[in-house]
């Protein structure tokens, strides 16, 4: 029997698991990544400065076991230990930069609760990644264009500037959708219905920016405090603890920026961190204000998670693709993962596991 080729674009979370279940039906796919890493807006910065692995997740921290049922069985599955988001203590409230926060006793508890993966989400990303070959996956390579053809399908793409070409019988795309409408040409051309249904899913998260400032230890707990505040003067409007799971450890404060994509992109990084510590200092006291590292991570200036219409944010949206024409093109071999094409829990981690049932190209 002849071995099929698969091509899968993107080595996010979904385009991994894509690959993980393939590899499990005796199929090597290969996956080719524009950027040169693979977890795509899932980022833990890592670092054993002080003698235990810290971790700090830049883009998504939470799952919600109940709800994400995938996620949940996955993190068993890959014996992955995960703790419930800190919430204890009072909630903080910034009103203005002139009075001090005000402070609302006992627990602001989000229902579900909240988990955390140790080690940070990238764990479930290392987790998947080392199920495969290293050599399925092609870093530093986007695809720019897909020709379908009598004997399948063509994937052009570029290599640190050089045209590269890979010959599949089947694709799977699980990038954003508006990005494959941006950066990927299709001949012949995708249907308009689909088009026009990936044009207007937002990116999950795609205009926010995400702060992070570590402390030698999550001093605001001796004080009561959660580390949950919000804000209604910012730059960070939702502020959370993103402490490692740990009683010695480091302590960490994360919060999302509220300005907008232009408003930050014109205030410069340097500007926004010296905002936020100034910001974190009047809400948790004199102590915030020295924090031994910062990280900054703006998701709309990522050329490989946003694309000009991202830049605005958006509520959650409806996500998923009409099955019409995705049936119609799975029949073909051309198949669209990633968090954006799922039905159900769309622009979430839980969304990026939930791939075609077709996939399994059984
Ligand atoms: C700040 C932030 C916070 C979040 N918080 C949460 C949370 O708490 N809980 C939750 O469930 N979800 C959260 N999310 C959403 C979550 O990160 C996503 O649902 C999930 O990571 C999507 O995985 P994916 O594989 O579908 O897409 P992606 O992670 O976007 O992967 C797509 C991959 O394709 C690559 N790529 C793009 N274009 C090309 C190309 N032309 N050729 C080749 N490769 C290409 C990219 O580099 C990337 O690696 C958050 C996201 C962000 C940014």
């Amino acid at each position: 029997m002849k071995t099929k080729r698969v091509i899968i674009i993107g080595a996010g979370l979904s385009g991994l698991y894509s690959a993980y279940l393939l590899k499990r039906q005796g199929i090597e796919a290969t996956i080719l990544e524009s950027r040169g890493r693979v977890g795509g807006r899932i980022l833990t910065a890592k670092t054993e400065e002080r003698g235990e692995k810290e971790y700090y997740d830049l883009g998504p921290s939470w799952f919600w076991p109940g709800m994400n049922r995938r996620v949940e069985s996955l993190v068993k599955t890959f014996g992955l230990n995960v703790f419930a988001q800190q919430e204890e203590g009072n909630y903080l409230m910034e009103d203005t930069k002139t009075s001090p926060p005000r402070v609302i006793p006992g627990i602001y508890v989000n229902s579900p609760s909240s988990y955390r993966v140790e080690g940070g989400m990238n764990s479930l990303v290392n987790a998947v990644y080392k199920e495969l070959k290293e050599e399925q996956i092609v870093l530093n390579t986007q695809v720019t264009r897909i020709t379908k053809h009598d004997g399948g399908y063509t994937v052009h793409a570029e290599t640190d500037g050089e045209s590269t070409v890979y010959e599949g019988d089947y694709v799977i795309s699980a990038i954003p959708l508006r990005l494959l409408v941006n950066q990927v040409g299709f001949s012949p051309e995708l249907p308009e219905s689909l088009l026009k249904v990936m044009l207007n899913t937002p990116t999950w998260m795609a205009a926010h920016a995400k702060f992070v400032a570590v402390y030698d230890r999550p001093f605001w707990r001796d004080e009561g405090h959660s580390g949950t505040a919000s804000s209604r003067v910012g730059p960070l409007v939702e502020i959370h603890d993103a402490s490692i799971n740990s009683q010695s450890g480091a302590g960490a404060l994360f919060g999302f920026i509220g300005y907008n994509a232009q408003t930050r992109k014109t205030a410069g990084r340097e500007k926004l961190k010296e905002l936020a510590i100034e910001q974190l200092s009047h809400i948790f006291g004199e102590k915030a204000s020295k924090p031994i590292r910062v990280e900054l991570v703006d998701w709309s200036q990522e050329e490989y998670t946003a694309t000009v219409d991202d830049q605005v944010q958006t509520m959650h949206g409806s996500y998923g693709l009409p099955s019409e024409p995705v049936e119609q093109l799975a029949a073909q071999g051309l198949y669209f993962a990633g968090t954006e094409a799922a039905k159900g829990y769309g622009g979430y981690i839980e969304g990026a596991w939930r791939l075609q049932k077709s996939l399994y190209l059984s």
